[in-house]
Parts: structure tokens; sequence; C-alpha cells
């Protein structure tokens, strides 16, 4: 069978889904079986990180045993691993160094700043000394192409897009969350590589969908779903993050699949949209961000959009777990959760669904804010 490949900024083409290898970190055997699987597949990138503990330790060992054995995909593997942005020069050409050699090869095709969530880490990369880095990196042709993920907000990742230094991204995109779907397509028109962060965990801990989940979606299962949704949007590629051999199920049936919704998937998909706009009636946040700036820095559609998961689609654990990371995760999210409204009422005159916003924080609060554990001592 021949396997689609998509292009991927100025880099080698790649597969439709891109090995993760954040969560086959347990043992040399578990990353070796799930490269070996995603190969099988018809995976031929891979995704890594020094920032993701011992994953790229475990998969240089997976690599060079792989290829003893003939194992690879055709044309070899495209690698793409990540430095934190805010090294010095002399740091990073280190690190560089030491990603290859872990490895066990001579360049990275693609080199993405790790979470460009800030404007400084932006302005590292294209004017500091990331910007020295990358070049010096580029002139030894240890790296093919540089890219970055973010976290950062809609302006920041515009910006980032724009100034034509990067050929890839990968962002937050989800079936679930699509704020940044009109960045994907504006990198996408400037032929930039575009990566789906997470689309199973992030985009909703679709791994294990709430039973609600599961029939508004019907027939068609939540994460197959996500999936067909993205790659029908002509975003290049979707992590999975495989920790066992069963994970590439939905992938082995998707390698392919980047056309266009079918009949039956688009049903599904208003299926759901319908379902969830019934459970929320009025009280539905429209995402549409005219109720910004709040004076105490509350993320609104944020808060509201956990909301509209929680209630609409029953996406308990998923929401109390992103909720409950709010002013926990330094840059990487958002800083306060709703328990810093003042009740001023400056958000309401904007909502133009009349949403009484104070309300709906302060209940959203209540609903999925951790309960402190009793204490067992003193
Ligand atoms: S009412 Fe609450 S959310 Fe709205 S602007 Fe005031 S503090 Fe912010
Ligand atoms: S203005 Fe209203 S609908 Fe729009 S994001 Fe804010 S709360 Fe939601």
């Amino acid at each position: 069978m021949n396997i689609k490949r998509n292009q991927f900024g100025m880099g080698p083409d790649v597969s439709l889904f891109t090995l993760g290898t954040m969560r086959a970190t347990g043992s040399t055997e578990q990353m070796y079986s799930v490269v070996k699987e995603a190969c099988l597949t018809g995976i031929n990138h891979i995704e890594t990180a020094p920032a993701y503990g011992k994953a790229e330790n475990l998969l240089g060992t997976a690599m060079r045993k792989l290829n003893s054995e003939g194992v690879r995909p055709e044309g070899g593997w495209v690698i793409t691993s990540k430095i934190l942005p805010g090294t010095t020069v002399n740091k990073g050409k280190r690190q560089l160094q030491e990603i290859l050699t872990t490895l066990g090869i001579s360049k990275i095709h693609n080199l993405a700043i790790h979470g460009l969530n800030l404007e400084e880490h932006l302005n590292w990369a294209l004017n500091g000394e990331g910007s020295k880095l990358i070049k010096w990196a580029e002139q030894e042709r240890l790296i093919g192409q540089v890219g970055f993920s973010s976290h950062g907000s809609f302006e920041l990742i515009k910006e980032a897009i724009d100034s034509h230094r990067f050929r890839f991204c990968s962002l937050h995109l989800h079936l679930l969350d699509q704020e940044r779907l009109p960045l994907a397509k504006r990198a996408l028109e400037k032929h930039l590589g575009v990566m789906a962060i997470s689309p199973a965990d992030k985009g909703g801990h679709l791994h294990s969908p709430s039973k609600t989940l599961i029939s508004d979606c019907s027939p068609i299962s939540p994460l197959e779903l996500a999936y067909r949704f993205l790659l029908s949007q002509g975003i290049s590629t979707l992590t999975l993050g495989a920790s066992d051999i069963k994970d590439f199920k939905i992938a082995k049936k998707l390698i392919n699949s980047n056309n266009p919704l079918s009949k039956s998937e688009q049903n599904a998909l208003e299926k759901l949209n319908q379902k969830s706009k019934e459970r929320l009636g009025n009280t539905l946040c429209g995402q549409c961000r005219e109720c910004l700036p709040c004076p105490n820095e509350i993320p609104i559609p944020e808060i509201l959009r956990l909301r509209n998961l929680s209630i609409g689609m029953d996406l308990q654990s998923f929401t109390k777990e992103r909720y409950n990371l709010i002013g926990r995760a330094g840059h990487w999210w958002e800083k306060n959760n709703a328990n810093a409204c003042q009740s001023c009422g400056d958000c309401l005159p904007r909502c133009p669904h009349h949403l009484n916003i104070p309300e709906l924080l302060k209940e959203t609060h209540c609903k999925l804010v951790n309960t402190p554990r009793r204490r067992l001592w003193g």
C-alpha cells in the first residue's frame, strides 16, 4: 500500500500521523515496540525532546536496534526535536550536539523552539541568542529547518508565523477547541508545515470518552471523528503519543485519510454540536472573546469553554484537569481562575450573547475546582 505523505515546510514529507515519544519512556522494550509499530503503521515522523525525560535515550537505542533489523520507513525516519527558548548560544550548541549523539543521527530534520509562549521567547529566536544559535546550527548543517511549538496567545503565534523565520509550527488544534484553526490555515497558506499537538489527550481525553460523548458522535468514535476533522482541514500531521501498540488502531485505519469529510462524518459532527447546544441552552459561550479584557485578567472564554465542554459534552476528567492547572503551569497555561472575579460587571455589556458572566464563572469554579483534601494529621 502507498502511504500518503504531506509536505512539511521545506523538510522531508511526513505521514499524516507523527509518533510522539513522551509516553513511551517506561523502558527500552516499550520504546522499541512503539517505534516498530509506528513503522508498521506507515508513520515516518517522530517527535521527541530532551524535555521528555529518557525519551531521546530510549529512542536512540530503539532506532539503532530497528535499523540493524532492517525495520525503518521508506526514505528513513524524519526526526523533530526541540530546544527550550532562553538558552545561551554555547549552552544551546551543547544541547544540540547532545541530541544528535543520543539519537545517533548527524542532522535533526526539524528543530522546534519548544514552548514559544511569550514575546521574550520570540525575541530570543528572532533577534537574540536564539537567532545566533539557529544560524550556527544551519551553517554547520546540523538542522534542516526551524519551527516552533506554542501554547501562547493568538497574537503571538500570528507574529511568529508572519516572521517568516519558521518553516513549521506545532499548535493546539482540536475538534473541541478550534480557536487556533485560523492560525493553522494561515501557516498552511504560507507553506509552513502544521503539526497538531496531542489531539487525543489535550483534545479532551478522547482516549477515554464519556458515554454522552460516545453517543453524540456515534456511529463514529470521538477520537476517530477528531482525527478526521483535523485531517480534512489540511493539517499536515497529527501527533500520536503512544504508550502501547494498541494505541495505533485508529491511526492504522486513517493513515491515508485526509480526504474531505464524508456525509456520515458531517452528520456526526452536526449531531455532536446540536446535542451540546441543547444541553447548554442560552448559557452557551460562543467563544467570540468580545468580553475581554477583564481588569482582573480572568481568561473568561477559556474558562467558559471548559464549562461548555463539561456541561455540553460531559467531559469531566478533562475539564477538571485543565481547570486545576490554571495558575500552576507557569507560561504554559492561564494564570487566574474564576475565583478572581470581583463581579465588577465590566464584561457584561460586551457579551453579544448577554451571558451573566460573573454567575457562570462562579458556577464553573464550584463545579471544576478540586476540593482540598482533608488533612490526615494535626
Ligand atoms: S465581572 Fe468578573 S470577569 Fe467580568 S470583567 Fe469584572 S472581574 Fe472580570
Ligand atoms: S463575549 Fe460572551 S460569548 Fe463571547 S467569549 Fe465572552 S462570554 Fe463567551
